[in-house]
C-alpha cells in the first residue's frame, strides 16, 4: 500500500495564516511592525531566489523586510560592520545573514556576530546553547518545521525511534537534540547516522522516523525502510531530471507509512518558520 503524504505546502499556509494573524494582533497592540533584515552577500543565484521567496513570505504575513547587498568583495570588516549597525537599529527585529557567504568570508565569526535576540535562523552558538538545554529562545527554521509536521500530522513522537541521517549543523544536529529533549514534539529515542555508520540500512531500517539530510539524491532506498515509517526527506538536489530529494520516493513510498514528497515538503515550512521567528523576535525586544 502506498504511503499518505506529508503535505508541507499546505502545512506551511496554515502555518502562514495563523502567522498572519499573530502579527496583525502585535501590531495593533504595539504600532510596531515586525521587521526581518535579510543580508545576501555577492551573487550567487540560488541565495537569490532564497532571499527573494523569504522576503515574499514577509510581505504576505505582514512582516517588513530589508534587503542588504554588499558585494562578493565586501571585507569581513565591512561585513561586520553591517551586522554591527543592524545589531543596533531598533527597527530591526530579525537578522538572517544568508549563506553561503563568498570563499574568504569567515562564516562562523558572521555568524557569531548576529545579536542572539535577533537571530531568528538560530545559528549564534548562545541560541544553540540554549536549544541543547531544552531552553530555546528560537528554533532553528528546518527542524522547527520537521517537527510541527510530525506534531500537526499526530505522528507519535514520544518513545519512538527516530534515525537521523546527517549531522550538519542547521539540520541534522539540531532535529536530533530537539526530538530527544522532554517535552512536546520530544522524547524520542533518537540515533543519528553519517558517512562513518557501519551497516547504515541496518540502522535506518529500525526508525519508526526516518529523517534523511544528507544531499545525497535518491540515497536513501525502499530496503532502508521499515514498513510503516514516517520518511522525512529534507534533502535538496538539482539533477537532470529536476528537483529530487535524498529518497528514491517512488520506491520508498510503498514501503513507508507516510511519507513527504520533493518539492512540497520540508522546504516550504523552512520560510514559514522564520516568519514565526521573527515575530518572535520582535515580541521579546518589545516587552524588554
Ligand atoms: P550537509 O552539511 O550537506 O551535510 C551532509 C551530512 O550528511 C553530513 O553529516 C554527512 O556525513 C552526511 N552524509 C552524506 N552522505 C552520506 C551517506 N551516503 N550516508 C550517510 N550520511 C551521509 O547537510 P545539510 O546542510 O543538512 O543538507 C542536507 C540536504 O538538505 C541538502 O540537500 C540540502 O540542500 C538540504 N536542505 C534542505 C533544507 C530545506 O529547507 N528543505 C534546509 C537545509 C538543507 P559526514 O558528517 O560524515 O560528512
Amino acid at each position: 500500500m502506498s504511503a499518505t503524504i506529508l503535505d508541507g505546502k499546505a502545512l506551511a499556509e496554515e502555518i502562514r495564516k495563523e502567522t498572519a494573524g499573530r502579527v496583525a494582533q502585535f501590531v495593533a497592540k504595539h504600532g510596531v511592525t515586525p521587521c526581518l533584515a535579510a543580508v545576501l552577500v555577492g551573487d550567487n543565484p540560488a541565495s537569490e531566489v532564497y532571499v527573494r521567496n523569504k522576503q515574499k513570505a514577509c510581505g504576505q504575513v505582514g512582516v517588513k523586510s530589508q534587503l542588504h547587498r554588499p558585494p562578493a568583495t565586501t571585507t569581513m570588516d565591512e561585513l561586520l560592520g553591517l551586522i554591527g549597525q543592524l545589531n543596533a537599529d531598533p527597527a530591526v527585529h530579525g537578522i538572517l545573514v544568508q549563506l553561503p557567504l563568498p570563499k574568504g568570508l569567515d562564516e562562523t565569526k558572521v555568524l557569531e556576530a548576529v545579536h542572539p535576540a535577533k537571530d531568528v535562523d538560530a545559528f549564534h552558538p548562545e541560541n544553540v546553547g540554549r536549544i541543547v538545554q531544552g531552553r530555546p529562545r528560537f528554533l532553528p527554521c528546518t527542524p522547527y518545521g520537521i517537527q510541527q509536521l510530525l506534531i500537526r500530522n499526530n505522528v507519535p513522537i514520544a518513545g519512538s525511534h527516530a534515525v537521523v541521517l546527517g549531522r550538519s549543523d542547521i539540520v541534522g544536529k539540531p532535529i536530533a537534540i530537539m526530538l530527544m529533549q522532554r517535552g512536546e514534539g520530544g522524547n524520542a529515542t533518537v540515533t543519528v547516522c553519517h558517512t562513518r555508520t557501519r551497516n547504515l540500512p541496518e540502522v535506518t531500517r529500525q526508525a519508526d522516523i526516518l529523517i534523511v539530510a544528507i544531499g545525497r539524491a535518491k540515497c536513501v532506498t525502499a530496503d532502508m525502510v521499515k514498513p510503516g515509517a514516517v520518511v522525512i526527506d529534507v534533502g535538496i538536489n538539482r539533477t537532470p531530471e529536476g528537483l529530487v530529494g535524498d529518497v528514491d520516493f517512488q520506491a520508498v513510498r510503498e514501503v513507508a507509512g507516510q511519507i513527504t514528497p520533493v518539492p512540497g515538503g520540508v522546504g516550504p515550512l523552512t520560510i514559514a518558520m522564520l516568519l514565526g521567528n521573527t515575530l518572535r523576535a520582535a515580541e521579546l525586544q518589545v516587552s524588554g
